[in-house]
């Protein structure tokens, strides 16, 4: 194992969320597209990540456009404590540094007040069949689409939201 030392995070503060686990929160106010942080942890290639169990890990995996995964359980800041939510405060955004590394840049969306818990919808995509029953989300937005990952293009005919199939 290398040492590895997370960037700080002075505007985040972790602790007890009131949507699950732990939480993100700001310490301060802060206006639109603030930054937060880099999202860091260990990265994997695609091929590392189909050989690895992850079991429930999921929310900690962030696949970037190049292909690379960062898995912020390991090695991370602050910025994996951001929980889903369908309405979220914050994003992610892909950029490249300096060295010319693909990094991804956790941002404020809208202005939040100090003391308000950070969120970004994850879009999480399952491959390994899971539904989306499996990632429910408890965000209470009033636009809460019930799951963690991503919204799927719903064919024109079903105007139904999904239900969990008969496992
Ligand atoms: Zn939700």
């Amino acid at each position: 194992m290398s040492k590895y030392a997370p960037s700080a995070t002075p505007c985040i503060r972790v602790s007890p969320s009131g949507v699950h686990g732990l939480g993100a929160f700001a310490t301060r106010s802060l206006p639109a597209f603030a930054l937060l942080g880099l999202y860091e942890g260990r990265r994997y290639t695609p091929a590392q990540v189909a050989a690895k169990q992850w079991n429930d890990q999921l929310t900690y995996l962030f696949t970037l456009s190049n292909e690379e995964t960062i898995d912020g359980a390991k090695g991370g800041n602050a910025t994996r404590h951001l929980n889903h939510s369908c309405e979220p405060n914050c994003e992610a955004v892909e950029e490249y540094d300096d060295a010319g590394k693909l990094v991804l840049k956790f941002q404020t969306l809208r202005a939040v007040e100090a003391g308000d818990e950070l969120f970004i919808d994850y879009c999480l995509t399952a491959d390994d069949g899971s539904g989306p029953e499996d990632y429910p989300c408890r965000c209470g937005a009033t636009n809460c689409r019930g799951t963690m990952l991503a919204p799927v293009e719903a064919p024109e005919e079903a105007d139904q939201e999904p239900s969990a199939s008969g496992a």
